[in-house]
């Protein structure tokens, strides 16, 4: 069983994974794969250098690799420039996210993609569970593990997709906004659904 796990920006989609591991079920992470893609070295036309190639030689750092801060302030400054960095890199991705597929034998694998709905990959999963927290919670926790300040965690914030508008699609629906324990026992109540 394919299960896509995702929600918005600190929403807990991290904390989640590490509890459905703890109980057998392999994580694939597309943000982890999505960094690998973006640190590559530039090479023919691979996906950093079609990036590059779009938003400049700007966005590299001093040994030629892209800088993923100034590529950040850029994209989450313009949704126009987010969306085509997005249209560089989830095709790759997603052709990434069907091959570890393919090679896994658990009986039950996540794939922690905050972009899911977003990329129209529903498809590949059979069940899409979404984290939801409120957004004050969000901006707390995403400024407590950064150096953010308030203004610029909102905007990346409100540079995605709603929670309330993934919840739409969702199968399950996980309220990480109390404390950790809460957020486990219905982790815990999924994964008995799951494993039926
Ligand atoms: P990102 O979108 O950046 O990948 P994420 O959705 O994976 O983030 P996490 O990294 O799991 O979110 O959580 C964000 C922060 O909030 C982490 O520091 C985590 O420890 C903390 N956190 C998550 N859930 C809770 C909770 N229920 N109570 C308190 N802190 C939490």
């Amino acid at each position: 069983m394919i299960i896509g796990l995702t929600g918005g920006i600190a929403s807990g989609k991290d904390t989640v994974a590490v509890m459905f591991n703890d109980l057998g079920a392999k994580i694939i992470d597309a943000d982890k794969i999505g960094n690998a893609l973006i640190n590559a070295g530039i090479s023919g036309d691979n996906v950093p250098a079609k990036i590059v190639s779009f938003f400049g030689n700007d966005i590299l750092n001093n040994s030629g690799r892209i800088d993923k801060k100034r590529l950040a302030d850029i994209v989450f400054k313009d949704r126009k420039k987010l969306e085509s960095l997005n249209s560089l890199t989830h095709p790759e991705i997603i052709k990434n996210i069907k091959k570890q597929i393919a090679s896994q034998i658990a009986s039950v694998v996540i794939i922690n993609a905050p972009l899911i709905v977003e990329a129209d990959a529903i498809s590949i999963v059979d069940k899409l569970i979404v984290i939801s927290a409120s957004m004050e919670n969000q901006i707390a926790r995403l400024r407590a593990r950064s150096s953010l300040a308030r203004e610029e965690a909102c905007k990346r914030i409100n540079a995605q997709m709603p929670i309330k508008e993934k919840e739409k699609f969702a199968d399950f629906i996980i309220d990480n906004n109390n404390e950790l324990e809460e957020t486990k026992k219905q982790v815990k109540k999924i994964w008995k659904e799951l494993c039926i």
